[in-house]
């Protein structure tokens, strides 16, 4: 039999580093890093790393590793070290457990990689550029403009598979399948069966896992973990994260002066909890103005203020990452089976939800006992894996859509669907209202803003219902 290994994904706040602990004092064995922040040295506060006492003793590889000069390592690079780790806590005789918050390097450990890096929107992009808006395409195809009993006689024709599926009345639909076979030559139903064949045969021809996985998903309801995360940065503010915030601006002011260039746009730099003091540490050291106090606390409290939100909206990128990026991948390589989510939300349930229920199944795992299946294991875990499920399963409507007033176009109705309910659309239309009825504009800046900045992207964030959260 292959050889064991323990992978916990999870965002922050969730207790995944406990759990590791707790699995490795109990089954002997030794942790894995995967946190690429927690790889940097000297910021225990910072990047939420357990304290010594807290790691009860048990090895733990890749953990404050690299110094504040170094970049954040690729997932290739930790990839190859985490080989090799495992190989030698395994010839020791001891169970590895990878744990961390940063997916895709999980991700790239247990899956092929072209799957990891390939991004869906540049292919989007890149299609949507090469695509012709559905105006021009109904110009050179009149019969577009047809009604569906029209485009239904011809899709008959074309393609029998797909008529015989759709309402005769829908004619949305109708005149997508349509559209597919005027614009690529081709049967929408051909296209599909050949993209489930494509999948079958990836699934066929690859090597078997070399190792006998067990996967945990560490997750708490929203509400409850944002609180918890707002919590836990008043509490990181108690135990010295200002400082260490300090010094990290020190050491970045020290290479500046050297006339060194730092590319800030990558590595410690970005984590949260540095950026956010920027503005109050660089006050506070400033030599030639004097900052009165009650300017100083303002943003010392902003910085606070600023972390806790970045935190919130990290965690739930985190979520979302394993939602909808891994649990497809896990499904593409049959691996769901393995793959069970513990409910952290109520914390003083953390040992008999978490611990208790992780161990019973490394447990039978170890054993090569039969487990439950996954969606047993809890009401939270039935919730959020079946919701996951239903949606990568739900085949993608290929539409042809162009929004109008974004000049952007579209050809997954779900992502059309999704822009309409986006808030850069709803504001970017406003805009366009507001012109249109000849208001004065307020500077050209504006339109800059409609076209969507990162408070938008957190924004479309929040707009997009993406079913993680059971209703009440
Ligand atoms: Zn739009």
């Amino acid at each position: 039999m292959a050889d064991p290994l323990v992978v916990i994904y999870g965002s922050t706040g969730t207790g995944k580093s406990d759990l590791a602990v707790e699995l490795a004092a109990r089954f002997n064995g030794e942790i894995i890093n995967a946190d690429a922040m927690q790889m940097y040295r000297g910021l225990p506060i910072i990047t939420n790393q357990l304290n010594p006492e807290e790691q009860r003793g048990i090895p733990h590889y890749l953990l404050g590793n690299i110094g504040l000069d170094e970049e954040p390592w690729s997932v290739t690079s930790w990839k190859r070290e985490a080989t090799k780790i495992i190989s030698g806590i395994r010839s020791r005789g001891k169970l590895p457990i990878v744990v961390g918050g940063t997916s895709y390097y999980l991700d790239g450990l247990l899956f092929d990689e072209k799957l990891v890096e390939s991004d869906p929107a540049m292919t989007e992009e890149s299609e949507a550029a090469a695509k012709i808006t559905r105006e021009e395409l109904a110009s050179q195809h009149p019969i577009l403009r047809e009604s569906a009993e029209v485009m239904l006689a011809k899709l008959q024709e074309v393609d029998p598979v797909m008529a015989e599926r759709w309402h005769p009345k829908d004619i949305r639909k109708i005149r997508n399948s349509l559209e597919i076979y005027l614009t690529t030559g081709r049967r929408a139903s051909d296209i599909y069966a050949e993209q489930r064949a494509r999948k079958e045969a990836k699934r066929a021809g690859q090597p078997p896992s070399p190792w006998n996985l067990l996967l945990f998903w560490l997750y708490a309801k929203p509400d409850v973990l944002n609180a918890r995360l707002d919590k836990r940065v008043d509490k990181m503010v108690t135990n010295g994260l200002v400082n260490e915030t300090s010094s990290v601006y020190d050491y970045l002011q020290g290479r500046l002066a050297a006339g060194e260039t730092v590319d800030r746009t990558k590595g410690i730099w970005q984590s949260i909890g540095f950026r956010q003091f920027e503005s109050y540490l660089s006050a506070v050291k400033s030599t030639e103005t004097e900052t009165p106090q009650a300017v100083l606390e303002k943003l010392k409290q902003q910085g606070i203020e600023d972390t806790k939100t970045a935190t919130r909206q990290y965690a739930k990128y985190q979520v979302r990452w394993v939602a909808r990026k891994t649990i497809a991948a896990l499904q593409e390589e049959n691996l769901l089976s393995k793959f069970y989510l513990l409910d952290s939300s109520n914390i003083s349930q953390w040992h008999s939800e978490v611990a208790e229920k992780g161990s019973f199944l490394l447990a039978k795992h170890l054993a090569d006992r039969p487990l439950p299946r996954p969606e047993e294991l809890s009401e939270t875990a039935r919730e959020v894996l079946a919701n996951q499920l239903e949606r990568s399963n739900r085949p993608e409507t290929i539409c042809n859509k162009t929004c109008e007033v974004c000049e952007k176009e579209f050809r997954i109705e779900e992502q059309w669907q999704k822009h309409l309910k986006s808030k850069k659309h709803q504001k970017a239309t406003r805009w366009a209202k507001r012109q249109a009825e000849g208001w004065p504009t307020r500077g050209e800046g504006k339109r800059d803003k409609a076209e969507g900045t990162d408070d938008d992207a957190a924004a479309d964030a929040d707009a997009d219902d993406d079913g993680l959260v059971p209703k009440p």
